[in-house]
């Protein structure tokens, strides 16, 4: 029988839509440009080509109906593949991390629009695969940027993203939240950034998609949601510098709240940024000078 690459991936995209993935196709051809080392040009250039003839390919094959396999039980694309794009940036992903997510990406700009000093030190809080403090650190090479993380797989995986990004602006450590931060002779940050966990416990979002393999550390705080983003308004302004800015990720019903607790801890300058979705999922303040 002879299968073309574009009946393969046809076919594999049909079972992942019986499977509820929510972009059948676009997952299908992941999956074969990660196991095939092709790229997207190369397999729209050949779709009509036959596959499974040489030794080799049915190996591939295999491959990739396992792959196909795993995505039908739900498991993520960028585990599946070890990595996800984000900024542009090829980040490797870790079943240890967050997924890094395009709505992230509002927290970068909302950071670089803050940064027009030529020089100055950023720091990521939970940085998971290091993806914003290495997409901003990509934008901002005088920046001395920094990432903390509690899992110790987690920095271990952002070092190893910013050592094959070649972003030599980025170091990451291990702290929990500001714990190893507080003996150092006081730092000060001109930005403090973070994606930190804020969905409610009872969210049932959490049953789905992706969602269902990342880790429940990355994504669950108590209070609603709202445990960790109180805990970071109430505990960066020591560590930002007079006129520093802190920006927050959080989820899209929650910018009303989060603004408040920022107000409330005396920030100024208070506002929210809309995502590409068109909902406030990045709120922000800066520190009185
Ligand atoms: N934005 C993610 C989601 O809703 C959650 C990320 C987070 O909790 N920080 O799936």
């Amino acid at each position: 029988m002879t299968l073309t690459l574009d009946a393969l991936l046809r076919r594999a995209a049909e079972r992942l839509l019986h499977a509820s993935s929510p972009s059948p196709r676009l997952d299908a051809e992941a999956l074969w440009m990660h196991v095939s080392g092709r790229d997207r040009t190369w397999l729209y250039t050949w779709g009509d080509r036959t596959l499974g003839e040489a030794p080799c390919e049915r190996f591939l094959l295999a491959r990739f109906d396992a792959l196909i396999a795993a995505r039908v039980q739900g498991l993520p694309v960028a585990y599946l593949t070890g990595e996800r794009e984000f900024w542009g940036l090829r980040l490797a992903t870790s079943r240890e991390t967050l997924i890094p997510r395009p709505d992230t990406e509002t927290l970068v700009e909302a950071a670089l629009e803050r940064a027009d000093a030529p020089a100055g030190r950023f720091l990521d809080m939970g940085t998971g695969t290091g993806a914003v403090a290495l997409a901003f650190a990509s934008e901002r090479p005088d920046w001395q940027v920094h990432g903390v993380d509690v899992r110790p797989e987690a920095v271990a995986l952002a070092r190893r993203n910013a050592a094959s990004l070649e972003l030599n602006n980025a170091d990451f450590i291990h702290s929990d939240w500001f714990a190893a931060l507080v003996d150092n002779p006081a730092p000060a940050f001109e930005l403090i950034v973070a994606n930190p966990p804020y969905i409610a416990e009872s969210d049932p979002h959490l049953a789905r998609g992706d969602v269902r393999f990342e880790p429940r550390s990355a994504l669950v705080a108590g209070d609603d949601g709202r445990a960790d983003l109180r805990y970071l308004i109430d505990h960066a302004g020591a560590f930002l510098a007079a006129g520093g800015w802190l920006a927050l990720e959080h989820g899209h019903t929650q910018a009303t709240d989060v603004r408040g607790m920022l107000e409330r801890a005396g920030y100024t300058q208070v506002a929210s940024v809309c995502d590409l979705g068109g909902h406030e999922r990045v709120s922000l303040g800066q520190r009185p000078v």
